[in-house]
């Protein structure tokens, strides 16, 4: 197949859109792969159709190669499947939600775990009919708080679902495994680099879960690595092991003194101003915990980590302090909070801390008044922990709770998402087969996902380079970029060897257009196909240069062997 850029609907972009912050975002939309139509909402262009396509391919490939079935179920869908399930109240803004002319309410679906478990159940009903997989490549529809990254965290993006049904745990566990090992094979074959880590099961209840991260510095995900060990885990699914500090004795500390720090509202203020480290001093965040004002204590040189707090309160619902909180609250004092009693008479809020406050430790912390702190705040002595959570954030170098080794702490894009979901939907919808005793059999799930638009921008932030993209070949939109520069045969020349190429099976993309080879050179780098091949001067001594679009690396080729040499590689 030759595809010219004569034809090509493609206009490359010198400067980076307004709108992008991430390389793979500014690069996409520069090289002509995706267009905005609104936030989180892009248009794919036919490079990158191309592209999207191949992921895809790739994906279904590995799913048929473990026995999954593919079916496509619409993105329109009936609210009341969703009202069953609770998550028509759980999603709350994230889910669209529309009405139709008869008032009825729709959704656009954002996963489709009810609709499945209701399919299998509608068509069928003997455990001779389990196991069972089945899948779809299918458009996602969230109304995400912040879009970004452009298709990174889109509000509408293409997602692989698959759903595993099985008759006991046992076979739930296979077929988990078996979704792990294809995911593995998917994610190598689309050439990124990725860590498979302990996550948290979030909104989707069920019990084992892992997620597919890609490293990489813009990621929104963090996630710990043992130095030792194999230990690895999104940060929102460690359990920290905690220093042993019960040993202290609560009265050997100095008694409690109120300082005055003014202008310190801040963690990096107040340790400059007093010269004590961070992790000395006591840092409370208020939120609202079913409507009620709750402080949670961590050490200063630590944040709360929200997504580990709302999971370890649900399914009480947290929200962080608006202003108008504090208006209507004088005793919360913004910048100077901490535990009720640290300072003498104080506020009236409930009180939880990360276990690192163990009773007898001492703080530096806010004295609930503005611009004063106070120091030798004893926990057990001079103020309580109602409840300890293990929710505030891992640092690098804490110990690994499997073998105490130093972790480090990295950034990674959610590429994959597997988990065992358990019964949950099944007893919602009353999923069973009947047993070969005549009893039923309760089926147990597991839910798989794949953003299939987000690893293509994973791929790109990935493999791109400061020139632009640079795809793998097993998903680029081409194998070949052909790119005559002069005019004395060199157009001719380049012609035969496309469709030489062609007939030899390649995907060749041929820059047959009128404009300078430095144009040619800089869209050829901008696109990112695997190979250049430069059809230049050396033609008067039968040769062409063949540039490795990943290395940079060039050499000669002879324009007889070459179509073979690449056809071959
Ligand atoms: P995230 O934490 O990034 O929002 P999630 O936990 O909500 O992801 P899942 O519900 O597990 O994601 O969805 C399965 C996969 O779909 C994710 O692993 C991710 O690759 C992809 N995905 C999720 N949300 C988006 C989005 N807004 N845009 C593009 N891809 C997404
Ligand atoms: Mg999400």
């Amino acid at each position: 197949m030759i595809t010219r850029m004569s034809a090509l609907f493609l206009r490359t972009l010198r400067e980076d859109p307004a709108d992008a912050e991430v390389p793979s975002h500014k690069l996409l939309v520069r090289a002509g792969y995706i267009r905005r139509v609104a936030a989180g909402i892009y248009t794919w262009l036919p490079l990158g159709k191309i592209v999207l396509e191949n992921v895809a391919r790739v994906v279904r490939e590995e799913m048929d190669a473990i026995g999954g079935q593919e079916v496509l179920f619409p993105a329109l869908l009936p609210r009341e499947v969703y009202e069953a399930s609770g998550r028509w109240e759980a999603y709350g803004p994230d889910l669209f939600r529309l009405r139709d002319r008869k008032g009825s309410d729709l959704l656009l679906g954002p996963t489709h775990e009810e609709m499945f478990t209701l399919l299998v159940k509608d068509l069928y009903s003997s455990y001779r009919d389990y196991p069972v997989i089945l899948y779809q490549v299918q458009t996602k529809y969230r109304d995400e708080p912040r879009p970004r990254s452009g298709v990174i965290r889109g509000r509408e993006f293409v997602m692989k679902d698959s759903y595993s049904f099985d008759l006991d745990d046992e076979a739930l566990r296979a077929s988990y495994e078996l979704h792990r090992s294809a995911y593995e094979r998917i994610f190598t074959r689309l050439g990124l680099d990725f860590r498979t880590v302990a996550a948290m099961s979030g909104l989707m209840g069920g019990s084992a879960s892992e997620e597919f991260l890609a490293p990489c510095p813009i990621g929104e995900d963090t996630f710990v690595q043992c130095s030792t060990c194999d230990y690895a885990a999104n940060v929102e699914a460690v359990q920290v092991s905690v220093p042993d500090v019960s040993a202290q004795d609560a009265l050997a500390h100095p008694p409690l003194e109120v300082l005055e720090t003014p202008g310190t509202p801040t963690i990096e203020t107040l340790a400059a101003f007093l010269g004590v480290p961070a992790s000395a001093t006591l840092k409370n965040l208020l939120v609202k915990v079913d409507g009620e004002v709750v402080a949670v204590g961590v050490p200063g040189d630590r944040e709360v980590d929200v997504g580990k707090l709302e999971a370890a309160l649900a399914p009480a619902r947290v929200d962080l302090l608006e202003p108008a909180d504090f208006d209507a609250r004088p005793d919360l004092v913004k910048g100077y909070v901490g535990p009720p009693g640290a300072s003498g008479s104080g506020p009236a809020f409930r009180y939880y801390a990360d276990p690192r406050i163990a009773v007898g430790t001492a703080w530096v912390t806010g004295a609930n008044r503005p611009d004063r702190h106070a120091r030798h705040v004893v926990a057990g002595r001079d103020f309580v922990v109602e409840r300890y959570l293990d929710v505030a954030t891992v640092l690098s170098g804490d110990p690994c709770p499997r073998c105490g080794s130093p972790l480090s702490v990295d950034r990674g894009i959610e590429i994959g998402h597997i988990f065992q979901l358990g019964r949950r939907f099944a007893d919602t919808f009353g999923l069973d087969a009947l047993g070969s005793d005549g009893h039923p059999i309760r089926i147990t799930m597991g839910s798989y996902g794949i953003g299939v638009s987000r690893a293509v921008a994973a791929v790109a932030e990935q493999s791109a380079d400061a020139a632009g993209l640079c795809w793998p070949a097993g998903i680029a939109p081409f194998d070949v970029h052909l790119v005559p520069v002069g005019r004395a045969g060199q157009p001719e020349a380049a012609e035969q060897l496309a469709q030489k190429m062609a007939a030899a099976g390649l995907r060749v993309l041929l820059d047959d257009r009128p404009v300078s080879a430095g144009v040619k050179f800089a869209d050829a780098d901008l696109l990112g196909m695997p190979t250049i091949v430069i059809v230049g001067k050396a033609l008067i001594e039968g040769q062409v240069e063949v540039k490795d679009r990943r290395t940079g690396e060039r050499r000669r080729a002879r324009v007889d062997t070459v179509v073979s040499e690449l056809a071959a590689s």
